[in-house]
């Protein structure tokens, strides 16, 4: 909203190289996933529907500012004065709540110096470079926020444990493997037991805590590592 713009014409360019900006920045994404041997072709079919949904969003949001830009615009013309952008308090999705809890349990997992040890291959990776890989997956609710089960993951093997080849098999025993050596064997089967139970606890005023909490542990561990 800061932006001063002199013609209707200006903002529709601005937004318009924006989004330009915005896709490609996510098609670079993606294919940066396929630079890890992975046949580029093949990664992309993988990728192309949560891509294209992405993309979707990000259009979408655009043109959602451009359009409260444009009213400004012409209220402004007219000696109005200006919308102000109404900042609802936004819910905290599970997927917000998701990210939050990531970045913790990846900073968790890596030294003073932001690297750590892919949870099923060993590999060091710097912490921004890494995936966090669930041992079971994201969609069960019971055990998706449950720090034993997210650990620091090379993208490579996040991504290929997603599969269901020979190869992703291999991936998920070392997981489990390693996993055990880290946190034993009796909160691994936790965690197994847990893929079938309810999330009864899942409620948003649940996952605003959540977000709160988590979002103090990152600070207060960042705050620790920096002071090694
Ligand atoms: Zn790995």
């Amino acid at each position: 909203m800061s932006k001063k713009f002199k013609t209707e014409e200006d903002i529709r360019k601005y937004y318009e190289a924006k989004i330009n900006w915005k896709i490609s920045q996510l098609i670079f994404y993606y294919k940066t996933l396929t630079n890890q041997k992975i046949n580029s072709d093949w990664i992309l079919k993988e990728y192309e529907p949560k891509l294209n949904k992405r993309i979707e969003r990000a259009e979408r949001n655009n043109k959602t500012k451009l359009n409260q830009e444009i009213k400004n615009f012409q209220r402004k013309q007219e000696g109005k004065k200006e919308y102000k952008y109404k900042k609802k308090e936004k819910e905290v999705t599970k997927n917000s709540l998701l990210k939050t809890i990531q970045k913790y349990c990846r900073l968790r997992d890596s030294d003073k110096r932001w690297f750590g040890h892919c949870i099923s291959c060993n590999k060091k990776v710097h912490y921004k470079k890494a995936d966090w890989g669930h041992y079971i997956s994201r969609i069960h609710n019971y055990t998706a926020f449950n720090t034993d089960n997210i650990h620091l993951q090379c993208k490579w093997c996040n991504i290929k444990m997603s599969l269901s080849t020979e190869e992703s098999k291999e991936i998920r025993n070392n997981y489990r493997k390693n996993l055990i050596k880290k946190i034993w064997l009796d909160k691994v089967q936790i965690l197994e037991e847990g893929k079938h139970k309810v999330a009864d606890f899942l409620c948003s005023s649940w996952k605003k805590e959540k977000k709160q909490e988590y979002l103090e542990k990152i600070k207060k561990l960042k705050a620790e590592k920096d002071d090694w």
